[in-house]
């Protein structure tokens, strides 16, 4: 059998380099023209009230309009670009922003390409072994090809976000909550591991036209990096990826679940490259922040270098799905705000569903609905301070942490949807960090 073959081309030019790295990989090997496509983009986040950085966060809309061209040319006519934005269950407004400002309106009338909000359509439970079930959007069940275009990404959980971990944004809600399993047998890892199997034929195009460090959102650090990898096998796109953000694919759980299902060997060996050398390319991307841990606290590392002392923040674990995970940077941004130089009395604050309380706590602060049904009647907690909910509200976190003795300003909650400009100002003035690689012009 002859090796899979991963392409890494610089990026150079709109259309050229999309179309030189899907065909140096023989991406277009399994598609009929007569296909129905589907295209996944990843958009992580999206915010309607304010600009925020997509740099590696988002899929550009250049390699986006790039591959809608390219399949137009290869005879596709049946097209459909698809994605699973996580906002709160009423809200379809943002989705709908996000795709019109990301250009899919102009791709729609200019190539006659569907966008779709898969959480505004159909999902069918697929049985994936081993008791394992997954809600997936109907549209690419039903579809005969699928070109996967994840943001180049270190992540914070998954140590890399590529081809396989986009597809998470094909399952719904309820689903994705399950992937943060609590059980150390059948973890997040475990299960992203399994996402790909009810798929059609993917055609797998990283965009790395900008990467991402300390994935997956805006807080992460971005980089202007003109690479695109592409493959007709995901798993090889997937450890190529991770070799070229610096990770060795044995060091990365769900990579190591999905070799060892399809008796794959991790170190490349059955994977030719075709183009660019890793050596030439590969830069280190952390995947996430140094948590420190002593006996006056423990907490993440520019808090405890600002001097916070009796707090007890955990690092979150891969149990915290993306509801907590988004509340999470917010908490932590408010204790550090809250800071008045004087020690708290030993404050734990738990979140996830896998955490217990630790003995000799001052107080107990469970985040969501997971750790307060788990840890309510606990024994080693003395005072309890809870903010219910899945997610939970953050009035509630507030109310629990000010009870505590950690007084946060509500106000850094209720401006939730302003944060992510904040972040603008690292990256404004830099001509690297070019916005028009997310619009359709
Ligand atoms: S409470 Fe948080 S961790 Fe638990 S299921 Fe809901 S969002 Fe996920």
């Amino acid at each position: 059998m002859g090796k899979n073959l991963v392409s890494v081309v610089r990026y150079r030019m709109p259309y050229e380099s999309v179309k030189k790295a899907v065909l140096e990989c023989g991406g277009f090997d399994r598609l009929s023209p007569k296909a129905r496509v589907f295209i996944k983009p990843n958009i992580v986040f999206w915010n309607k009230n304010c600009s925020f950085p997509k740099w590696g966060v988002i899929t550009t809309s250049r390699v986006i309009e790039d591959t809608v061209i390219l399949l137009k040319e290869y005879g596709i006519e049946d097209i459909t670009i698809g994605e699973g934005i996580v906002t709160s269950p009423d809200d379809t407004e943002t989705p709908d922003h996000a795709f019109k400002s990301l250009g899919y309106q102009v791709l729609k009338e200019r190539y006659g390409v569907k966008y779709i909000n898969i959480m505004k359509r159909p999902f069918r439970r697929i049985d994936l072994g081993d008791g394992i079930s997954l809600n997936y959007n109907e549209d690419i069940l039903e579809s005969d090809f699928l070109v996967d275009i994840p943001a180049m990404k270190s992540h914070n959980q998954t140590v890399v976000s590529l081809g396989i971990k986009n597809l998470k944004g094909t399952i719904d809600i309820s689903s994705r909550k399950k992937c943060h399993s609590a059980d150390p047998n059948k973890d997040l890892h475990y299960h992203i591991a399994r996402l790909p199997d009810p798929m059609p034929p993917i055609l797998t195009i990283i965009d790395g036209i900008y990467s991402l460090e300390r994935g997956p959102g805006f807080d992460g650090r971005m980089r202007r990096t003109n690479l695109l990898l592409a493959s007709g096998d995901v798993l090889s796109a997937d450890m190529v990826g991770a070799k070229i953000l610096g990770h060795d694919p044995a060091e990365v759980n769900y990579l190591v679940q999905a070799a060892k299902r399809s008796g794959r060997p991790l170190d490349l060996s059955d994977i030719e490259i075709v183009g660019e050398r890793i050596e030439d390319v590969a830069s280190y991307h952390e995947h996430d922040f140094t948590y420190i841990s002593g006996d006056s606290g423990e907490m993440p590392r520019a808090m405890a270098r600002q001097g916070l002392e009796g707090l007890f923040y955990r690092k979150f674990d891969d149990t915290m799905c993306t509801y907590c995970s988004r509340l999470n940077g917010v908490i932590l941004t408010a204790i550090r705000q809250a800071w008045q130089g004087k020690p708290w009395n030993n404050i734990e604050v738990l979140t996830g569903k896998a955490m217990e309380p630790s003995p000799g706590m001052g107080a107990t602060v469970l985040v969501g609905q997971c750790m307060f049904t788990k840890n309510k009647d606990h024994p080693h907690i003395q005072e309890l301070f809870a903010a219910k909910g899945c997610p939970p509200d953050s009035r509630d976190i507030v109310d629990a942490l000010n009870n505590a003795g950690i007084a946060v300003d509500s106000i850094l909650f209720e401006q939730i949807d302003k944060l992510p400009e904040l972040f603008m100002t690292r990256y404004q003035d830099n001509p690297d960090f070019d916005e028009s690689f997310f619009q359709v012009t």
